[in-house]
């Protein structure tokens, strides 16, 4: 039996099933430093998630540890250069999330657009015959920006088509034989956008890339829709950018401090607030363990993982 160091709960159904196979050390209901004191010579692999993480400290902690597994494809709170310099695999569970995750971001653009939670919130406060509802805006045939056409972005961009948008991108380099047209500059991607769709990864590599600047270019029209971290967005600066009318409107999934949202945000009508629900579907949920299992027993059988980071 692997002995394995599980740094969060995942659905219970996971839980049992990790349990029945392996001697799981869940650390999240002992005393995290006894635990470690006790077991640290034994631990082999670490079982996390998007949201728990790894740091370098717990790594460096582990000294037979062989593999870090964890379940979501933001890695970003993971420590991979730590993991690297022990030549110590890193798995994540790319794609059987996309379709959700570019479902909820269309989903965000559209009740931005057409102010559906709004206008819900509107019914339910016995308004409706009452009081008008501010005319929304159209989505079909508008533009849209998504600053990176990844995975998630590209299932962001395919569901465009069926509203006849135009869409452009930005990373940080073209994809080749792409047929979206390519900003190189993402402010210049801003200005030309009703919609900007972040779908790119969190972490320093893109912390606060949608800057002051590049709200004011989406401007007092734009819409901004966030699917990836919160990092990726100065938060303070969508803060004022909203309250001064200098951007239109926000949908958003993610946050800087979850589940901590700027209490601002909440007073405002031209804003959807999610609480990080992008793969929450008992479907992708579904599959996103059982990729965290395959990979699990593709490296302990024959020392490989499936989707590697
Ligand atoms: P992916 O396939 O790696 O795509 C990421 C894209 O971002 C690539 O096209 C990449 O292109 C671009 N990019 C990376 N760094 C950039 C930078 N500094 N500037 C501009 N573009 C940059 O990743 P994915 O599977 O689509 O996932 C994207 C992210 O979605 C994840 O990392 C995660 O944070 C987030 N996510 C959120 C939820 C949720 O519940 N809301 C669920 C799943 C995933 P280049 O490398 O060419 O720049």
């Amino acid at each position: 039996m692997t002995c394995i160091l599980q740094l969060g709960p995942l659905s219970e159904r996971f839980n049992r099933t990790l349990a029945a196979e392996h001697e799981v050390l869940p650390i999240w209901q002992a005393d995290a430093e006894a635990l470690l004191a006790e077991h640290a010579q034994r631990i082999e692999v670490v079982v996390t998630s998007a949201r728990f993480g790894c740091s370098a400290a717990l790594i460096e902690r582990l000294p037979r540890l062989r593999a870090i597994c964890s379940f979501g494809v933001g890695y970003d709170p993971i420590d991979v250069a730590a993991a690297r310099t022990r030549g110590i695999p890193v798995s994540n569970t790319p794609d059987v999330l996309n379709d959700c995750v570019a479902d909820l971001a269309f989903g965000l653009l559209i009740d931005c657009a057409r102010q559906m939670s709004r206008a819900d919130r509107f019914v339910r406060d016995g308004n409706w015959g009452r009081a008008q509802l501010p005319l929304g805006h159209r989505v079909s045939g508008k533009r849209l920006g998504i600053l990176g056409l990844g995975r998630i972005g590209a299932a962001i961009a395919r569901r465009s088509s069926g509203f006849e948008m135009q869409v452009r991108y930005h990373n940080r380099r073209p994809l080749a034989g792409c047929d979206y047209a390519y900003e190189a500059s993402l402010h210049e991607l801003a200005r030309w956008s009703d919609f900007l769709i972040v779908a790119c990864p969190g972490g320093e590599n893109t912390r606060n890339l949608v800057d002051r600047p590049v709200m004011d270019a989406l401007g007092s029209q734009g819409v901004l829709i966030n699917v990836s971290r919160g990092s990726v967005i100065d938060e303070p600066a969508l803060v004022s950018a909203l309250q001064d009318g200098r951007l239109g409107g926000a949908g958003l999934d993610v946050y800087v401090h979850e589940p901590q949202v700027p209490p601002a945000l909440l007073e405002m009508p031209n804003v959807v607030l999610l609480p990080h629900i992008g793969s929450a579907t008992e479907e992708t949920r579904l599959a996103m363990e059982e990729l965290l299992f395959d990979n699990l027993r593709s490296f302990l059988e024959r020392g490989e993982m499936l989707t590697a980071v």
